[in-house]
């Protein structure tokens, strides 16, 4: 069974890495797959280029085995819509194996949005992670209570159309929050792997304008 992780990652934290991990111990997933996207349909760009943030990407996920980065989404162009990623995979795939797309609670109370969001269910399971500040969607609707799963197992049954929400460690962390720590020349350390937090300051990610300036003239 596989498990697939999209986000912006802007950059990747704690807060991506710990739940990704009781996931896949919990699911026993063959691989998980980090996927960077390119052109966020749901949300304004990423503050770091592509090749930054899949550089953080992969030097998390080197820390760990059984998770790699899947390049696809920044190698195409247009909004990164996740059904065109999961139809590339499963032609990869082929329709046997079970695929897990794995969501923070926050993105899978706006799945109904998401383009094409119905046929999401005949291409892979959702794995909800707890996420602080998200509540599960209050009147979870009837088509997500029809689909959901009871156990890890019910996902190995089937290759695709389950849901199943998972109590991971709850971690407060957002790219957000780091992003904004940064620029106001505070520190993020312990809140992402050390060799992202030595990448963002090698490279001057983040800073306010007005540091830029001052990091400019030193
Ligand atoms: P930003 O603050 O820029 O919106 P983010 O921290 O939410 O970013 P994303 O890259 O947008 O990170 O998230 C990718 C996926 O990881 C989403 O499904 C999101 O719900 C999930 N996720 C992010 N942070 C956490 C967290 N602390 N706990 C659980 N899930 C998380």
């Amino acid at each position: 069974m596989i498990g697939i992780l999209g986000g912006t990652f802007d950059p990747i934290h704690f807060g991506h890495l710990r739940p990704a991990l009781e996931i896949q111990e919990c699911l026993d997933l063959d691989e998980l797959r980090f996927i960077p996207c390119g052109l966020p349909p749901h949300r304004r760009r990423p503050q770091a280029d592509m090749s930054h943030r899949l550089a953080m990407v992969e030097q998390a996920v080197a820390l760990h085995p059984g998770f790699s980065v899947d390049r696809r989404e920044l190698e195409r162009d247009g909004p990164s819509y996740s059904v065109d990623t999961l139809e590339s995979l499963r032609r990869e795939l082929g329709p046997h194996v079970p695929l897990c797309l794995l969501l923070g609670m926050d993105a899978f109370a706006g799945l109904s949005s998401w383009h094409r969001w119905q046929d999401l269910f005949g291409l892979a399971h959702i794995v909800v992670a707890h996420r602080p500040g998200s509540d599960a969607p209050r009147a979870r609707e009837a088509w997500a209570a029809s689909r959901q799963a009871a156990s890890p197992a019910d996902l190995r049954a089937a290759p695709a159309g389950r849901i199943l929400f998972m109590p991971v460690t709850q971690l407060d962390i957002s790219a957000t929050a780091i992003r904004d720590l940064v620029a106001r020349g505070r520190s993020p350390r312990f809140l992402l792997p050390e060799p992202v937090l030595t990448y963002i300051q090698r490279h001057g990610l983040y800073l306010s304008t007005l540091s830029q300036r001052d990091a400019c003239r030193q």
